[in-house]
């Protein structure tokens, strides 16, 4: 593919949520901004198609966008002006178990604690302070390791978010608030008996009450529609169908932010970099990965529980004893029988995603880092186990193992979403304990991806950060549009 000969400012390699939100602040502040993609289409991990049959949109990747919404520098973007809409289901996420009933994320702190029963008291404890201090340690938690706006906040939600999620989950007698925590720790894709796995837990669910867990009207491809539309609006050039190979294969520009992991990075520069560097970004640990299965279905799944038919997203894993097992069985290279399954029906309120009266669902679990391994049939018997009758309403099915899904998209390292192990050692200081994680060895290269902090996530926070280094770096910028700290 042919690059316009001419010299940017800056250059932003990858058109995921990061490499779009970093695009957009460099742009926002008047710097002329090359954005290259890879692929013919744009938005990394937030595309969506008819990857089944005619009419049925789905979700590639992400599906269900809490940190879109709770991000301090997406929700300031005009992106609705560009078209993006979010719809938002009546209860955010359930979790049902095997007797029937439900666990569930719905509206306030309290709503959801009057459905636990005797633990309603220890959820709003565990919640209420974290929901009210979200605003002001929003950009800490989901920020670089740096001395906090707010210590006081922050120290009460470390307290809180550094514990495994299995030592957390004491502060709760019932099985179901036990159950719904797990799910919750579960999105860290790691045995839930690690440091820090509470963290996630408490993100998502201190967010639901915040913003909600919704989809975007069209599928996720809007929110990476709305975020190059407007970048290019701001003046910005945005190339498809140009993977970078080389630092030679690119224009000049001041500085290059690279929206990749850390092993694609060391290929692309890695004799830019010096050894220390090189070796640190060498150690970086990826986690486990994902099979993921997108169903077109001739009805809405038929779950038993009535809350699960009403929610956006469905946790399928049962008690806390048995998702923390299948976790901890998957980190050590095992397939657990019924692995916890994370679920989302999106077309129960996104009348776009499938003709009439039919439906999509998407749905992943879990596995073993480089799996390949299909499976389909146990995540459909997890689906059964609480919906019997799911499969009478498949029309048709398609997989992804972590082979594929890395071919896919080269970010996801052996089926790893999330851009390397969101570990203790890797939370706050990814790809690398450093000054500032974002900034390479070489003078003007930037990391810009999910192996930066906060993570992985449809947040677009790695690239802010990212940006606002370069801003600060090499562009001369203390005061700059778009600080979230303003
Ligand atoms: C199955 C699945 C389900 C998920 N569910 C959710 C969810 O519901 N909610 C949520 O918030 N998150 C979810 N995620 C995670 C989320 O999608 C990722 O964490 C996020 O997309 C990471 O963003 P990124 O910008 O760092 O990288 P990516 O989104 O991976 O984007 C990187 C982009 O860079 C391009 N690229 C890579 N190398 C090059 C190169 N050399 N030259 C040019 N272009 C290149 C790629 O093609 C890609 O477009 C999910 C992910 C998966 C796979």
């Amino acid at each position: 593919m042919f690059l316009e000969k001419r010299d940017y400012d800056a250059i932003v390699v990858g058109s995921g949520p990061n490499g779009l939100a970093a695009a957009i602040l460099l742009q926002q502040n008047g710097l002329s901004v090359l954005l290259l993609e890879g692929k013919d289409t744009i938005g990394g991990g937030m595309r969506s198609a008819e990857l089944t049959l005619p009419g049925f949109v789905h979700d590639i990747c992400s599906a269900v966008h809490p940190l879109a919404v709770a991000s301090p520098y997406l929700k300031n973007l005009p992106l609705a002006n560009y078209g993006l809409e979010y719809l938002y289901p009546e209860i955010a996420a359930a979790h049902p178990f095997d007797d029937g009933t439900t666990a569930y994320l719905q509206g306030t702190v309290a709503q959801t604690a009057a459905g636990l029963g005797r633990d309603a008291q220890a959820y709003q404890n565990l919640l209420q302070p974290l929901v009210k201090s979200w605003p002001l340690i929003a950009p800490d938690v989901l920020g670089p390791l740096r001395l906090p706006k707010h210590p006081l906040a922050m120290a009460q939600f470390g307290l809180r978010a550094l514990p495994p999620a299995t030592l957390m989950a004491k502060r709760f007698t019932t099985e179901k608030a036990k159950g719904l925590w797990a799910g919750m720790a579960a999105h860290a894709i790691q045995p839930l008996s690690n440091l820090a796995t509470s963290a996630v837990a408490l993100v998502l669910l201190a967010n639901g009450h915040l913003g909600g867990w919704p989809v975007p009207k069209g599928g996720s491809q809007q929110i990476a529609n709305a975020m190059a539309d407007y970048f290019k609006a701001l003046g910005g050039t945005l190339q498809t169908g140009f993977y970078v190979q080389s630092l030679q294969q690119l224009p000049s520009a001041h500085a290059v932010l690279f929206d990749v992991t850390p092993k694609q990075l060391l290929k692309i520069a890695g004799h830019q970099f010096s050894n220390l560097y090189r070796r640190q970004l060498q150690r970086y640990r990826y986690g486990m990965g994902v099979f993921k299965v997108d169903w077109a279905l001739d009805g809405p799944i038929p779950f038993t529980a009535p809350e699960c038919r009403q929610a956006g997203t469905v946790h399928l894993g049962g008690t806390l004893a048995e998702i923390a097992d299948g976790e901890r069985q998957i980190w050590h290279n095992q397939h657990p029988d019924r692995p916890f399954v994370l679920l989302a029906q999106q077309s129960i309120i996104d009348s776009t995603r499938a003709p009439q009266g039919q439906h999509t669902a998407w749905a992943y679990c879990h596995v073993p880092y480089g799996s390949t391994k299909d499976m389909t049939d146990i995540i459909e018997q997890q689906v059964e186990r609480f919906a019997p009758g799911f499969r009478d309403r498949i029309l048709a099915r398609h997989t992804m193992n972590t082979e594929q899904m890395e071919a896919y998209n080269p970010n996801y390292i052996g089926g790893d979403i999330n851009g390397g192990a969101l570990t203790l050692s890797q939370l706050f200081t990814r790809p690398a304990l450093r000054w500032s994680p974002y900034r390479t060895s070489a003078k003007g290269l930037y990391l810009c991806s999910s192996s930066t902090p906060p993570g992985g996530g449809v947040h677009g926070m790695c690239g802010y950060w990212a940006a606002r280094r370069a801003l600060r770096d090499i562009f001369g910028r203390k005061d700059f549009i778009g600080d979230i700290n303003r």
